[in-house]
Order: C-alpha cells, then structure tokens, then sequence
C-alpha cells in the first residue's frame, strides 16, 4: 500500500460567520504531487495554513509524516512540522543573497554543500552571488523552491506559485518545477485556480468546493469522469443537456449519448457536454444555429443555439470557420461515455 504523507480528517475552520472547511478530508500519498483546485475562497489556503501549523482548526486531525500534528489533544507548531512552503510573492529575504536565502533554514557543518546542492537541483548554480532583484520572476521562484526544499520537509505546500508571472514565462517555468519536485521525489501539495495547471502538475488532482473535497483522482479520472455537477463544471467548458435514460443510452436533442455513470432507464439525467467533445456542421436543414464564434488563436469556440432555445459550446481548430447565422448539425464522437446527473428539478 503507498505510505501516507498527509492526512487531513475532518477538518472544520469557521471565521465569524463563514465556514472555511466543513469537514474536509484529504490524504496525500508520499512522492505525489496532489494538485489542489477549486474556485477563490472555497477554503484552499485555509487548508494549507492548518497544515503548516499558523493556524488551528476548529476540529479535525492532521498527520505529516506519521506523526500527528494536530488533533483534540494535540497541537504541534509550525517549527516542528517538517512542512515547506512557497508562495506566490516569493518571499524571498531582500537584503539576503541567493545563497544567504536557501541557506537561511539548513543547519550543520555542511551548510554551503547543501546550499550547493540546492542551488544544482534549481539550475542556478551560478547565481550564489546574486541579490533577489537581480533575478527574473521564474528565478526567483526557483530560489525560493530552493530554500523550502533545503531542509528537506516531510511536505512541500506550493501557494499559486506562478501567479506573479505572465503567460509565457508562467509554462517555463512550472515545466521545470515539477522536473525539480520529481527529481527529488518531494511530495508535494500545489495550488492553482487553473484547471490546465493542475492537470498538468498534479499526479493527482482534487478538486475543492465550499470547503470540502469533492472529489480526488488522477488528471484523466477527474477531467473524464466528474463525479458531482461542481467538477463537470469547474473542469472544462461544459454544458448540461437534459435527457432520459433509455435501454439504448440517454436520449438528447442532440441524439443518443452513452454515459460513464451508472443511471438507471427512466431517469431524467443532464449530460455533461464539453466544448471540445462537440462537433458542428453546416446543414441547411438543421434547427440549430451558430451565433457567435470566439476567436482564441488556436481555436474559436462556438456559441450554438439549439431547436430547443438552450445553448451548446463548440470548440474547433482555427482552420474550421463557420459565420454566425449559418444552420449546423450539432454532433458528438459516437461511443464517446459523458458524465450524467440525475436531474432534480
Ligand atoms: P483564493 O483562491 O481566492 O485564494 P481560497 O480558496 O484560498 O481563495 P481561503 O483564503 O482559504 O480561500 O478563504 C476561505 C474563506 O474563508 C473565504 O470566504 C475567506 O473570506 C474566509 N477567510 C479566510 N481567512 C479569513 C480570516 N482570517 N478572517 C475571516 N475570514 C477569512
């Protein structure tokens, strides 16, 4: 069975009249790097600070490393925990060299073949030297992974760590991040809004709403396979066709579809349709009509209005370009299985 890094049970944080965590269970297997997404304030950086030990939960337990941190008899601060943490704004000591900031945790004789050895894994070999405004934003972050990696924690909590540069440099540098967490087999909990990035980082993915977990699985799982409305929703461009279960798959206007959820022939389901699963063609004879076309470089995504008046995205390579106005057949790759929710209205 793989070892446990961190385990989180039912974890409960409530500020005044807002609750942060409801009770939020999570464990984290050792050398993973858990991606941890879900939208602003449904309780991510709450989590990440009762694992640090900055702050307390109200209930619940925390283990780091086989070792209980926190629990109702319990209490062990932050200094004690063997947790590393990154964030956003880097943090790094202004007035402190590169070496002088990764060397700022670390202890004993061989201080400076650590630092050297930190320094090697970042690719900053070269940059012992340098001051922190010397440096560009990515190298920056590297020092900081640098220094919350030196100690070697039981734990590495990354806080949106590529929040602070542009587009460009942001792909640059989480490529060579998650080289430097898997090189040193750190495990490690990375937060992102973004849906791309955590698909990209985590070897795992879970997916945070109003301070729960809603579900836990690798990219694939999670981005196929929704288990709740939320992910569907937060993961990918996603609309809701309704639909009734038949023998044969769950009829839609838009034609039989299969679904991935066990539903039973009857039910009155909404399917899950992804923009990028959906496919248009013109035809004359169709009720259905393009009205707008977003233009994004590489694709544009089409806003289709339905016989039915409801609306269906559709994502397509740029070379594909249909005018709005034009009437399309509205299809979906056959034998392709959807997420299907009961419908409760
Ligand atoms: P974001 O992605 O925007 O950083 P988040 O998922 O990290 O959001 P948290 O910062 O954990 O969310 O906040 C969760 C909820 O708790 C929010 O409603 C927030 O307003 C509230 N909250 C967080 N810290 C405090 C605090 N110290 N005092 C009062 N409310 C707080």
């Amino acid at each position: 069975m793989s070892e446990i890094a961190v385990r989180c049970e039912g974890l409960v944080k409530t500020f005044s009249d807002t609750g942060a965590l409801n009770g939020l269970s999570l464990d984290v297997v050792k050398g993973e790097i858990l991606a941890l997404i879900g939208p602003s304030g449904c309780g991510k950086t709450t989590l990440l600070r009762l694992i640090t030990g900055v702050a307390k939960p109200d209930a619940g337990s925390i283990e780091v490393g086989g070792r209980v941190m926190v629990s109702p008899e319990r209490f062990v601060p932050p200094e004690f925990r063997r947790v590393g943490m990154v964030f956003q704004n880097y943090a790094l000591f202004p007035h402190l060299s590169v070496a002088a900031n990764i060397a700022y945790g670390l202890h004993g004789a061989d201080k400076d073949d650590q630092v050297a050895a930190m320094l090697q894994l970042v690719g900053l070999s070269g940059y012992a030297d340098r001051m922190p405004n010397e440096l560009s934003g990515g190298e920056q972050q590297r020092v900081a992974l640098a220094r919350a990696m030196g100690p070697r924690p039981d734990v590495l909590l990354l806080d949106e760590p590529f929040s602070n540069l542009d587009s460009g440099q942001r792909v640059h540098v989480r490529n060579e991040v998650r080289a430097i967490l898997r090189m040193s087999g750190a495990t490690a909990i990375f937060v992102t809004h973004h849906q791309e990035e955590a698909l990209f980082m985590g070897d795992r993915i879970a997916v945070q709403h109003q301070g729960s977990i809603q579900q836990v699985g690798n990219p694939g799982d999670v981005f196929g396979n929704p288990a709740t409305r939320f992910v569907a929703t937060f993961m990918g461009e996603t609309d809701f066709l309704p639909g009734e279960v038949t023998a044969e798959g769950v009829q839609t206007e838009i034609g039989l579809l299969q679904s991935t959820h066990p539903v039973n022939v009857g039910d009155q389901v909404e399917v899950a349709v992804r923009a990028d699963d959906v496919r248009i063609a013109p035809d004359p004879t169709s009720g259905a009509i393009v009205l707008t076309r977003e233009y994004r470089g590489m694709v544009n995504v089409y806003r289709v209005r339905l016989p039915s008046g409801r609306f269906i995205h559709s994502l397509q390579r740029h070379t594909v370009r249909i005018a709005p106005a034009t009437p399309v057949r509205v299809l979906m790759d056959p034998g392709h299985e959807l997420a299907c929710f009961i419908n409760s209205n």
